[in-house]
Order: C-alpha cells, then sequence, then structure tokens
C-alpha cells in the first residue's frame, strides 16, 4: 500500500472505499507525519490530534455500517487558522485571538464535517491574512519545504506548506489579494480562488469584506476539484453568496481537456520585474497548452497595473472597518483591566499589545484613506480604478475564455529578505490582485522549476465570474501533459525534509 501521507485525495478514498485502509489509519498516519516534520515547517498553530481521530472513527463506523458517504469521506485536510471551528482555538495568526475558541462552526468547516472531511488542525498564516510570506503570523513564520531557508507564501503559507509536506493531502485557504494562489506557486501545488461569493464568508474572519474568498489547495487538479465541491454553493448566512448551481468543477477537471479553448496572455503580466525562470517556464506552459489545441492570443488588459495602488486603499479601509470589533471587550485578548483604567483605555492597551506592525500600518491606512476631506481622493478614486479593472476583464472576455499569466512575478524569496520593505512585499501580488477587485474565478498550478533557483514556479488562469470549471479544465490539461515530463506532479520532484528520527 506504501506511505499513506504520499497519495492523492482520490487514492486515500478508494483504499477506504475497498477497505484497504480507514481513516483512522490514514489520518494517524498524517498526525505522526505533523509529528516528525512540524518542528521544522510550522505549517500549524493548532494539531487537534484527539479531534481528528474521533472524526475518523466515527467515519470509519460509519462505513462498516454500510452507509452511503461522499467522495472525500474520511480524507484527512489542513484547515487556515482564519475560519471557524466550534471550540478549536482559531487566532487567525494574532495575539489579540490566543486562546479563543469559537462558539460555532463556519458554513465552510460545517460542509467540510457534513461530508466526512477531518480536519487535522488549523495552519499558520500572517496576522488577519494580511501578507505574502507567513512572517507577519505572531507566532512566527512558516518554512517551504522545497528549501527551508524560503518563504511559503502567504498569507496561507501554512496550508501550502503542509501539502508540501506531505502532513496532509487537503488544504483550505482565503484568497483575498492572492493568498491561496501566491502560497500554491512558491510550494509547488494547486490554489483555487473560487468566484467571490461562490464560497461562503460566513465565519471566516474578515479581512476585506468585498474580496475575501475561501478557496481548496491540494497537490493535484482532481483534489481540488472535489473540495471545491463540497465547500461551494449557496449560503444564506452570508448577504453576498451567489444563489446559483455550483460550476461543474469535477467535471472538467476529469477531462482535462482545453481543444478550442481561447486563451488570452495579458501582455502587462510580465517583462521588467518578471525572474527569467519564471518567464520561460510559463511560456513553455502556453506553448504545451496550444499543443493540446487551445488557442493563444495576446490581450492587452490596461488597467491592471493599476490594480496593486486601488488594492492597498481598498483593503485597508475595509480591513480597519472590520477588524474594530478587537476592542478587547468581546473576544481573546484583555490588557490593563485593572479596575482603575478606563474602558478606552483597555480598549487601547489590548490593541496595542495585541496587533502587530503590519496590521497597525494597515489600520492607520485606512482609517486615513476613510476619513472626511480623503475619502474621495483616495477610497473614492480607488473604487473608480477597480471599476476600469472590471471593464478590462469583461472587454477581454469578449475575445478569450480564459487569461493567463505567471501566478507570482519571482519564485520562493528568502525569510526575512522582504519584512522590512512592504513595497517589496506587496509586489508579489501583482498578478493576482486583479481578479480579486474583479471577484473572477482564478487559480495558480505548478508549471516547473525555475532554472537560477530550483524552486517552483506558478501558472496563473483567469475565468469570468461562475466560469470556475475553466480553471479546472486548463489545470488538468497542463497537469497531465507534464506529468509525462516529470513522471508525476511537480510534488514528486521536491527534495525530501531532514525528518527528526530518520
Ligand atoms: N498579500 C496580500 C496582502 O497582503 C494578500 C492577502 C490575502 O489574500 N489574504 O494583502
Amino acid at each position: 500500500m506504501g506511505d499513506l501521507t504520499r497519495k492523492t485525495a482520490v487514492e486515500l478514498a478508494e483504499l477506504m472505499s475497498s477497505g484497504q485502509a480507514g481513516s483512522a489509519e490514514i489520518t494517524q498516519a498524517h498526525l505522526d507525519r505533523i509529528a516528525a516534520t512540524d518542528e521544522a515547517v510550522h505549517a500549524f498553530l493548532y494539531v487537534d490530534t484527539d479531534g481528528a481521530l474521533a472524526q475518523a472513527k466515527a467515519i470509519d463506523e460509519r462505513r462498516a455500517a454500510g452507509e452511503q458517504l461522499g467522495p472525500l469521506a474520511g480524507v484527512p485536510l489542513a484547515l487556515k487558522d482564519v475560519l471557524t471551528q466550534k471550540d478549536v482555538p482559531t487566532t487567525a495568526g494574532s495575539k489579540i485571538l490566543e486562546g479563543w475558541k469559537p462558539p460555532y462552526d463556519a458554513t465552510l468547516v460545517a460542509r467540510l464535517k457534513a461530508a466526512g472531511i477531518v480536519i487535522l488542525g488549523k495552519t499558520n498564516m500572517d496576522e488577519f491574512a494580511m501578507g505574502s510570506s507567513t512572517e507577519n503570523s505572531a507566532y512566527g513564520p512558516t518554512r517551504n519545504p522545497w528549501d527551508l531557508t524560503k518563504i511559503p507564501g502567504g498569507s496561507g503559507g501554512g496550508s501550502s506548506a503542509s501539502l508540501a509536506a506531505w502532513q496532509a493531502p487537503l488544504a483550505i485557504g482565503t484568497d483575498t489579494g492572492g493568498s491561496i494562489r501566491q502560497p500554491g506557486a512558491v510550494t509547488g501545488t494547486v490554489g483555487v480562488k473560487p468566484t467571490y461569493g461562490g464560497t461562503s464568508r460566513y465565519g471566516l474572519i474578515a479581512l476585506a469584506s468585498s474580496l475575501d474568498t475561501p478557496g481548496p489547495c491540494a497537490r493535484t487538479v482532481l483534489d481540488a476539484a472535489l473540495l471545491h465541491e463540497v465547500i461551494a454553493g449557496h449560503d444564506p448566512l452570508d448577504s453576498t453568496s451567489i444563489d446559483q448551481p455550483v460550476p461543474p468543477v469535477v467535471e472538467a477537471a476529469r477531462r482535462g481537456s482545453v481543444e478550442g479553448l481561447r486563451i488570452g496572455v495579458v501582455k502587462e503580466l510580465g517583462g521588467e520585474g518578471y525572474q527569467s525562470g519564471v518567464e520561460a517556464r510559463f511560456r513553455e506552459a502556453v506553448e504545451l497548452l496550444t499543443k493540446l489545441g487551445a488557442e493563444v492570443t495576446e490581450v492587452s488588459c490596461p488597467h491592471f497595473q493599476y490594480g496593486l495602488p486601488a488594492y492597498y486603499l481598498i483593503l485597508p479601509s475595509e480591513a480597519s472597518s472590520n477588524l474594530a470589533k478587537f476592542d478587547a471587550m468581546r473576544f481573546g485578548l484583555r490588557v490593563g483591566d485593572d479596575g482603575e483604567l478606563s474602558a478606552e483605555e483597555v480598549m487601547a492597551k489590548t490593541r496595542e499589545a495585541g496587533f502587530g506592525a503590519e496590521v497597525k500600518r494597515r489600520i492607520m491606512l485606512g482609517t486615513y484613506a476613510l476619513s472626511s476631506g480623503y475619502y474621495d481622493a483616495y477610497y473614492g478614486q480607488a473604487q473608480k480604478v477597480r471599476t476600469l479593472i472590471q471593464r478590462d476583464f469583461e472587454k477581454a472576455y469578449e475575445q478569450v475564455d480564459v487569461l493567463v499569466s505567471p501566478s507570482t512575478p519571482t519564485t520562493a524569496f528568502g525569510i526575512g529578505e522582504r519584512i522590512d520593505d512592504p513595497l517589496a512585499m506587496y509586489k508579489n501580488d501583482l498578478c493576482t490582485i486583479p481578479s480579486n477587485l474583479a471577484g473572477n474565478a482564478a487559480a495558480s498550478f505548478p508549471c516547473g522549476l525555475a532554472d537560477e533557483d530550483g524552486l517552483p514556479v506558478g501558472f496563473h488562469v483567469m475565468a469570468p465570474v461562475m466560469k470556475d470549471e475553466r480553471l479546472y479544465a486548463v489545470g488538468a490539461a497542463l497537469e497531465a501533459a507534464l506529468a509525462e515530463q516529470w513522471g508525476g506532479v511537480l510534488m514528486t520532484k521536491a527534495p525530501e525534509l531532514e525528518v527528526a528520527g530518520r
């Protein structure tokens, strides 16, 4: 049967349905792997050993009783710590929520549980999902399993690293400006940002409510599609949830055909500032898709260049308002409550102690951008740019079915390299941000290793609202063609981690 941690979710599901392995055994294998590797990687903030094993046993019992279970029942998963899970510590990577246990499950978590998916624990992330490297976590950085001196991406670096360290076959991320796709790109894994409103935000600790989108992370395209199907769909508890059928993502992933698909290469997302190894792998992937029958053209989206500045006004504005609820009264940390200080003073002391530097920076930026006298000049202007970017997409989609670019301008950089330079950090998001501003579907798929550093490169695909299946069609076609070259998925090329006790 081999090492259970090296299998895909689909393979694990087959082992279970054919009676060759139980969920308890599979879950234990992943918990053992976490125990052996997470001191080095630090993908998890909390490992729910007892909860996961209890869930796994319950699934095994239901299967033994002859119950019909969903396609991913019994498969383990790593959950980003920004989603509430009842009675399990949830911090969003912040000190201000240390020790808080949510009284309810996020809709997404409830759906995972209903599908019989086993939740191994909560993964590390940049504080309140602000960042591209996981270095902004109040609990210390996560390391990239491909090279432990490099960042695993962010904000969802814990989720992507757990996949790349073979600690979990499935993970959940959230993408506000790229936090599923960029971590996927730099760890050689698959990350999908569904259409905004395609997955529920209920129980997701908000960063920027008009952008936040939870989505699936996996090592293969089909695994991601199966997870997508579990978590997507209308939720009356989320006012921006789309009340339409889930796009046929699994079918598209199984078929994996790009025959006749019109692909537009975005002219503005390349060139200066892009690492040569990233551009080389990207071009080869485009050629491969052409050989597989896609019609490739170049498309111009002139306003994408203003995406970054617009995002870094809209996001802090929404974040400053969303984070006002952390007031020392309702959740988590409370500092200075000695009976002498006023409520306002306790609030100020708690926020001073509980928030990290990046969070404070964005609260100040957002408060400034929203203040009277500046509102029109900053927030209002950024919203106009957002509309222009949406129009660029609409025009492009009149000519093509999907748009493509590299997922990130560079491969994983060194831990500590950009932490003191917010602008250099923000530039990670150049390619990913436009889809968040427009609410489009988008994904990153592994497309090879850069020659300079041998690190993974991501292929970025963008599709119109509720056409998420097109992402999977491209991803699956690419994956199948590249598997012939690589002898499997890109992750099989990852170096072995030096594991304690080996
Ligand atoms: N890197 C982006 C930021 O710092 C993305 C955040 C996200 O998608 N959560 O805002």
